[in-house]
């Protein structure tokens, strides 16, 4: 082993695969994972869904076997936190009170749960990580009132976990409707509708004035809750690297290799605002397959692969037995072609900019529709409305139409 070092501040998905990745790209340096969290990284996307409603509850879903991590000779120190950042020594501080110095450093920082700022809003339980999962989860008894506040991916999703165990659910939002900061109007309003079948209820452009003993107390009602749960977005991890003096605006500013500007400091993951070589912008995603892609792609650049990172935004999310996807960036879209009708149980949806290229698509139990269209996507030409259309027309030869222009 050479005596370069690497250090990865944040043992979540990002760091975990980050790691992996440096190693199999040919660092020979040591690799040391620092994480705060008292576990091995794990993935959190079950933590509101089995997890909650698995009749005993699932232990953690790990992303490496630990004897592959050891062979690749990667240091997991858990349940220690980096203090902070001494970039002119090369050397972070632990919360230990010792250092450990870096020649590479990445910042894998992820975000923590927001809190609800209003009296009371100490009441009130998040979801992030397997103990706030295991709280909620001996909360979730049959005809529990449960509050849910927000309608965003992880409010529906543990409403929708909350009604599996047989509570009873309220969702509480801000805005005028579900997931309004991802899906159009339309598939906002079909989510809405296939909480409302199973029992949750909603209150919509509600602002809420405190949450008391009994329950959440809104300017224009009061909703009696045992138990109130908030998923109302995270507060990046970026305060390490504010304090070190380096960019951040909306998360990390790095480049499309995950370089800060300091060459030597890397961020990736939830916390990194990337440079997109594709859509010639600066993105930030909060999604699974992003943490590993990022992770991936900026653990070979800290090794001096120079390939730049421009995968497609995509996510899903699973809400009383349906799945949702969408891949791309709906904000660029001016019109939307729809396939299936909006009664049917599984539909897409594929949404165009002005010049018809496909920017973005959305899927209701439509997984090989929404691949179809991460394959569009880069391709950035025209698509054959009509064949999108079409239930009945081949996607595959749809996207080998557009490769041939
Ligand atoms: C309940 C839940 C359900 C989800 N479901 C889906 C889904 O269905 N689909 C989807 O696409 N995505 C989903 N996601 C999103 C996905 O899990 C995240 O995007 C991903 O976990 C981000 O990984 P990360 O490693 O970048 O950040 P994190 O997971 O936040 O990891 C960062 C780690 O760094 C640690 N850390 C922070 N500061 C320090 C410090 N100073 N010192 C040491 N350690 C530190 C944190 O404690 C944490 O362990 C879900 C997320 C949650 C919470």
């Amino acid at each position: 082993m050479s005596g370069s070092a690497a250090v990865i501040v944040g043992a979540g998905q990002t760091g975990a695969h980050a790691a992996m990745a440096l190693r199999e790209a040919g660092w020979a340096g040591s690799i040391v994972l620092v994480g705060d969290e008292a576990h091995a990284p794990y993935d959190r996307p079950p933590l509101s869904k089995a997890a909650l409603t698995a009749e005993t509850m699932p232990g953690p879903v790990h992303f490496h076997d630990p004897a592959k991590v050891a062979a690749r000779e990667i240091e997991l120190r858990p349940g220690v936190r980096v203090e902070g950042i001494d970039r002119g020594a090369g050397r972070v501080a632990l919360g230990d009170g010792s250092w450990l110095a870096y020649d590479r450093l990445l910042l894998a920082t992820g975000g923590r749960a927001r809190r609800l700022a209003v009296p009371g809003g100490e009441r009130v339980l998040t979801l992030r990580t397997l103990e706030d999962a295991a709280a909620i989860r001996a909360r979730l008894v049959p005809g529990a009132r449960v509050v849910c506040i927000g309608a965003g991916v992880i409010g529906l999703e543990i409403a929708s976990s909350a009604r599996a165990r047989g509570a009873e659910v309220m969702v509480v939002e801000a805005g005028p409707g579900c997931m309004g900061r991802s899906l159009t109007p339309e598939f906002a309003g079909w989510i809405q509708r296939l909480h409302e079948r199973a029992g949750v209820r909603f209150h919509f452009g509600a602002a809420i004035v405190e949450v008391s003993a009994e329950g959440v107390v809104c300017a224009d009602a009061v909703h009696p809750a045992d138990v109130v749960i908030a998923g109302i977005g995270i507060t990046r991890n970026s305060g390490l690297a504010e304090a070190a003096g380096l960019a951040v605006e909306n998360g990390i500013v790095v480049d499309a290799r995950g370089a800060t500007e300091d060459p030597a400091i890397f961020a990736a993951g939830d916390v990194a605002a990337f440079w997109h070589p594709f859509y010639g912008r600066r993105l930030r995603l909060e999604a699974w397959r992003h943490a590993q892609n990022h992770g991936i792609a900026v653990g070979r650049s800290m090794a001096g692969d120079a390939t730049p990172y421009a995968d497609i935004p995509w996510f899903w999310t699973d809400q009383h037995g349906v799945n949702l996807q969408l891949a791309g960036l709906p904000d660029l879209a001016v019109a939307t072609v729809l396939r299936g009708s909006m009664e049917d149980t599984s539909l897409a949806a594929f949404h165009l900019d002005a010049a018809g290229c496909v920017v973005a698509a959305t899927g209701v139990n439509a997984p090989r529709e929404v691949r179809a269209a991460q394959a569009m996507i880069p391709l950035r030409c025209p698509a054959d409305a009509a064949a999108l259309a079409d239930p009945a027309s081949n996607l595959q030869r749809v996207v080998a139409a557009m490769r041939q222009g």
